[in-house]
Order: structure tokens, then C-alpha cells, then sequence
């Protein structure tokens, strides 16, 4: 049976693209891409009062920015006489029937649609979860519409699951108890059964339920924050699945290759969020410098934007020691707020008691130390200038009269701050001209 696979994303548009609904996402587009089938996204907006043009916007916008692209679109709200031929046809059959009632409140006379429970037992396959065998009897004759023109969630499910061709439904685990209904509804509309199969919750680290407080956000606040698509994929790629051995890193086209609905986990997964921001800062380490470059600047105030945009070549140089610090762009913010990436544009304003470090006190004695530096430095040449020849120049004579007494006072005369990266590094950003000049400013200071 070679049958193309259908499959579809189905959120209800009463909230935002959560994580949670990525991971369903992802496992149904990753069937459909790896079987050469068809991902469809159905908006279920037969809710009227809770459904959102927000929150549907929300979630292309979500799917978009992941690139979980979709080969169909519908919206159930644009699909009633679909369901109102279904439920003709099914009354006509006397699987269903009008059934007058009273509604309790209003105590008005209404008439609804209701399902003729055969009172069988269902047993249906999950692929995660193995045999689940449920007696509907306790269901009843069920309400499956409220009239003609209003389906209620499990018919129009249903229906269109049939319409659509749905070959696989994979979804979160709170669609196990609705399964049963459904299959009954199916077998009346004469549907084929399509494969089942149900994802464990998402818990939090403390193993309740995940919410926002746990750090649960939706998807484009991830992209706010500053995280990559392709780190939240692989993130959520693996809770609840993984390719049969410990490999922490994968990619979307290795994950289409290797996802198998059979290798889904039965437990609930765990939400960490050391674990995203250790794989955000793979992905952010994998950008190119142009690239990374980008998310930086774009979340640089407009006074360093405009310094960046005069030296662009500190800026770019810089870039690997941000990314050494942060694990999602947003933490570009913090930078700027603890003034770790002004220095770079602008010469720092000096503590004389900090230049000398904590082994030196005088000062005679560590401005001889910065102007052989500065003899040392000037002697290379400007189109040779980096960090490892700065390093080469330098080493031997910290070494020889004592690193700390040296490498100190060169670190802070290039960054005015107690804490930075090496001098080296430093000064192989900073660049030849700006590197003596900051040398030059110290002696000066220590000299006055
Ligand atoms: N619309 C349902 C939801 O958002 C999912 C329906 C389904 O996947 O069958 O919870």
C-alpha cells in the first residue's frame, strides 16, 4: 500500500504558537517531508468566542520564522457546508438525528444533532503508545452539532481529517480521549482509519505541568529573545524523540532523514532551558560573522550603531568575542547595559589604582613597563597587525619581568575595565593607531 501521506498541524487560534505546539508541528511536517507527502496547516476556528485573527497570525508567523512550510491551508470557519452535507448525509443515514431538547438555562426548546452511539468498544493503535482499547458505551448518544450550521470540534475534526486525505494524525496526548468518538464518527462517514499517534506532555523541570513561568514562551518571543530557528528545532526535535542514540546536535535535513514515529518516547518529555540556550549558542557560533554581525547591530542602541557604522572592521572583529558571551542575542542588551561594548568604540576613562595592577605600585615603574610595550607594539607593521603578533612581540618580555606586572596594565589601558578579554585579543581588534594611543593615554596619566 503506497499511499500518499497526508499530514496536518490543527491548532485552535485561542492562544499563541507555545513550544509545545511546535514540537506537534514539527514531528507532522518531518512525516510529511520525509515521505515526500503533504503538511497541512487547518486553523480550528469553529470556536467563535475564543478564536483570535491574532493568534492565527501568531501561528503562520511562528511556523514562517521556523521555516515548517505548509503545502495546504484551510480554516474551518470557511468550511460549513462541508460539514452540513456530512451531517445531511448522516442523519439521511440514521447514523445521527435531530434530538429536541431544553436548554437548561434558557429553559428554550432547542434541537441539536446527535450521534447513534453503536456502544462498541474501540481499540485503536497508537504508534507511541501501542494498543489503547476504550468502551464508549459511557459516551452516549453525543451532540455532534448544535444545528446544521454549527458542527461541534470532533465532527468537523473528523470531517475534515476525511476530506483532506489525512493519512497520519500526530498530535499532543490530550487528543487520546477524543480518539474513540472520532473513530466512531469515521466508521459512519465510512472514512479510513488514519494512524495515530500521540505525544507525551511537556513537562517542566520540576515535572509539572510547563508554563510560562517555567520559561515556556511563545515561538516569536524566542525569536525576540534572540534564539535561531534552527536551535529551537533541534530543540524540540528531541523531546520526545530521538534517533536511537545520545546525539544531541541535529539538523532538520538529518532529522527528516532519521525521524520514525515508532521511536517516539511514551514518557514525558523535559523542558530545559539550559539545554536551549547550550544549542542556541551552536547555532549562534555556526553564523557567519556577517550574520551574527546583523543581530547584533540590530539590537545595539543608535549612538554604538552609529559608532559600528564609522568602524565597522572593530566591529566585525569584535563579534567573536560577543558571541563567547552570550547564548541568545538578546543577552546583546546586558552587554551594552554593563558598557562591554563601548569601550571598543571609544577610549575609556581610566582609575589611575587600577593601571597597576595588583602586584605593582609604582608608578615609574609600570609606565616603563607600557612604553617598552609601546616600543614593542609600534614595531609592527600596520598591514601585519594582529592578535598573534601582538602576542609574539609581547610574550617573552612579560614573561622575563613578570606577566601579571605587564599584561595587567596593557589589558586595562586598552579597556579601562577590571574584567575583559586578554590584552591580545584586545588589541588585535582595537588595531595598531588605537592600541598605542590608549598605551600612550596610560603613561600619560601615570606620568602627570
Ligand atoms: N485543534 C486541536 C487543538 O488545538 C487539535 C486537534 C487535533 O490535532 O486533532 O488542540
Amino acid at each position: 500500500m503506497n499511499k500518499k501521506v497526508i499530514t496536518r498541524f490543527a491548532p485552535s487560534p485561542t492562544g499563541v504558537l507555545h513550544i509545545g505546539s511546535v514540537r506537534t508541528a514539527l514531528y507532522s511536517w518531518l512525516y510529511a517531508r520525509q515521505n515526500k507527502g503533504t503538511f497541512i496547516l487547518r486553523i480550528e476556528d469553529t470556536d467563535k468566542e475564543r478564536s483570535k485573527k491574532e493568534y492565527e497570525e501568531n501561528i503562520v508567523e511562528g511556523l514562517t520564522w521556523l521555516g515548517l512550510n505548509y503545502d495546504e491551508f484551510y480554516r474551518q470557519s470557511e468550511r460549513g457546508s462541508i460539514y452540513k452535507k456530512h451531517l445531511e448525509d448522516l442523519i439521511e443515514k440514521r447514523f445521527a438525528y435531530l434530538s429536541k431538547e431544553v436548554i437548561a438555562e434558557e429553559g428554550q426548546r432547542t434541537e441539536v444533532i446527535r450521534f447513534k452511539n453503536p456502544n462498541r468498544v474501540i481499540t485503536f493503535r497508537d504508534e507511541a503508545r501501542g494498543d489503547i482499547s476504550f468502551d464508549t458505551t459511557e459516551l452516549g448518544d453525543f451532540v455532534i452539532a448544535k444545528d446544521f450550521d454549527t458542527p461541534l470540534y470532533h465532527f468537523a475534526v473528523v470531517v475534515d481529517d476525511f476530506e483532506m486525505g489525512v493519512t497520519h494524525i500526530i498530535r499532543g496526548d490530550d487528543g487520546i480521549s477524543n480518539t474513540p468518538r472520532q473513530i466512531l464518527i469515521q466508521e459512519a462517514l465510512g472514512a479510513p482509519r488514519p494512524v495515530y499517534a500521540h505525544l507525551p506532555m511537556i513537562l517542566a523541570a520540576d515535572k509539572s505541568k510547563l508554563s510560562k513561568r517555567h520559561g515556556a514562551l511563545a515561538v516569536t518571543e524566542y525569536r525576540d529573545e534572540g534564539y535561531l530557528p534552527e536551535a529551537i528545532l533541534n530543540f524540540v526535535a528531541l523531546m520526545g524523540w530521538n534517533p536511537g542514540n545520545d546525539q544531541e546536535i541535529i539538523s532538520v535535513n538529518e532529522m527528516t532523514k532519521l525521524f520514525m514515529l515508532e521511536k517516539l518516547q511514551k514518557a514525558g518529555a523535559v523542558f530545559n532551558i539550559d539545554k536551549l540556550k547550550w544549542l542556541n549558542k551552536h547555532y549562534i557560533k555556526l553564523l557567519s560573522i556577517e550574520r551574527a554581525g546583523e543581530e547584533v547591530f540590530s539590537r545595539l542602541p543608535p549612538d554604538l550603531q552609529k559608532s559600528v557604522k564609522e568602524n565597522q572592521s572593530v566591529f566585525l572583529k569584535m563579534i567573536p568575542v560577543i558571541i563567547d558571551r552570550i547564548s541568545n542575542f538578546g543577552e546583546v542588551k546586558t552587554l551594552v547595559d554593563e558598557g562591554e561594548i563601548e569601550y571598543f568604540f571609544r577610549d575609556p576613562e581610566y582609575n589611575k589604582n587600577e593601571l597597576y595592577g595588583k602586584e605593582e605600585h609604582n608608578p615609574a615603574v609600570t609606565s616603563a613597563y607600557i612604553d617598552k610595550l609601546v616600543e614593542l607594539i609600534g614595531s609592527i607593521d600596520q598591514g601585519n597587525f594582529t592578535e598573534e603578533t601582538v602576542k609574539a612581540k609581547v610574550w617573552d618580555y612579560a614573561s622575563e619581568v613578570g606577566r601579571g606586572r605587564v599584561l595587567w596594565p596593557m589589558r586595562y589601558a586598552l579597556s579601562g575595565r577590571a574584567k575583559s578579554a586578554d590584552p591580545f585579543t584586545l588589541a588585535g581588534i582595537l588595531g595598531k593607531e588605537t592600541t598605542i594611543r590608549r598605551l600612550q593615554q596610560a603613561i600619560k596619566l601615570l606620568t602627570a
